[in-house]
């Protein structure tokens, strides 16, 4: 297992090393006019391949303001290369996508797109110091002081790297968090910021969501809330007692959800992961779960999918009303089991 791990991390970490060079002179450029995305796929890009860019990129567009078009003027490429890694330039002004066959790639399709729409890794941040532990004489790892910072950093951003030697976080709770493959709350939030995209009239949204810029009748939502507003949930929150209880799961394939109440204003609610079938890829990419006991649900909180440590076992304090308990699909049937009170 542990060079299917080892494995992972190497070829993410060399993700687009390729285009270090080429990104600090495009980090400049400005961002894509209109907010149209231009490209065309090379000759020999299958079919069945074309469905899943489009499936990102309609995703992108149903949160953005951002529409991506077919067009032969000025555009970016996006090719299906062996050999080469999965890389793209950052931002405006063409060039080339390549999305090397295979599924590493294939999930690497909207961190890829990103880049080209202008959003920098998550780990070039000028604050990233604050967050990561980066080994100098890595040279992939930059601390690219021109990128602008919009968003606060986030652990789940699928724009950060997965763990590993040369790149740890300080918090060791995150290293399995990241490396994460869909897009978070505050990557989409970036791109609405850096595309200025706005709605002529601001929903009321609850629990930090904000107006779809795409659809502005409905607000986008932080993970586990719903609904025009973002004040529904999936179903009924549990009511807690002071003893102790257990929640168990078995998660495949489908994401679900679990709330649990406070019972008045000045509980708290005491939480942990006890036991569970452990799948500890990077990005907890083949299935995790994820306790939202921060206070704004915009963050990712640490995502469990591995024993390491024992630190899944780490007892969380919650003052959220309700707690979301995110399980998030995986690749096979995993089982978990939650002890929770409050007190
Ligand atoms: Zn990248």
């Amino acid at each position: 297992m542990l060079w299917i791990i080892l494995s992972f991390f190497l070829i993410f970490g060399n993700l687009d090393a390729s285009v270090i060079r080429q990104k600090r002179q495009l980090s400049t450029r400005p961002i894509w006019p209109n907010a149209t995305y231009l490209f065309h796929f090379d000759e020999v890009f299958p079919e069945w391949r074309k469905k899943l860019v489009w499936e990102v990129m309609d995703f992108i567009s149903s949160v953005t303001c951002v529409k991506f078009q077919e067009s032969y003027e000025e555009v970016v490429r996006i090719i299906s290369q062996n050999g080469t890694r999965c890389a793209s330039p950052v931002a405006y002004g063409g060039g080339i996508v390549n999305l090397k066959p295979g599924k590493f790639c294939d999930n690497a399709i909207n961190h890829e797109l990103l880049h080209s729409l202008g959003i920098q890794h998550e780990q070039e941040r000028s604050d990233t110091a604050v967050y990561l532990n980066v080994k100098k004489e890595n040279q992939l790892f930059l601390n690219n002081s021109e990128i602008s910072i919009i968003a606060p950093f986030d652990f789940g951003s699928a724009m950060l790297y997965a763990g590993t030697e040369n790149l740890k976080p300080y918090d060791m709770d995150y290293y399995y968090t990241m490396g994460t493959l869909p897009l978070s709350f505050f990557d989409i939030y970036n791109v609405n910021k850096l595309y200025s995209c706005t709605c002529a009239e601001e929903l009321k949204c609850e629990n930090f969501g904000y107006t779809n810029p795409s659809s502005c009748d409905k607000c986008i939502c932080p993970d586990g809330f719903f609904g025009k507003l973002c004040n529904e949930l999936k179903k009924e929150p549990i009511q807690p007692t002071h003893s102790w209880q257990t929640l168990s799961k078995t998660v495949e394939n489908e994401t679900l959800y679990e709330y649990i109440a406070l019972p008045h204003q000045n509980a708290t609610l005491e939480i942990f992961v006890a036991e569970f079938d452990e799948n500890p890829l990077g990005g907890c990419h083949g299935g995790s779960v994820e306790i939202k006991y921060l206070p704004d649900p915009r963050f990712t909180s640490p995502k469990v999918c591995s024993h390491d440590g024992g630190r899944y076992l780490k007892v969380r304090a919650s003052s959220n009303n309700p707690t979301v308990i995110v399980y998030h699909e995986g690749n096979k049937p995993l089982n978990y089991e939650i002890k929770y009170r409050y007190v």
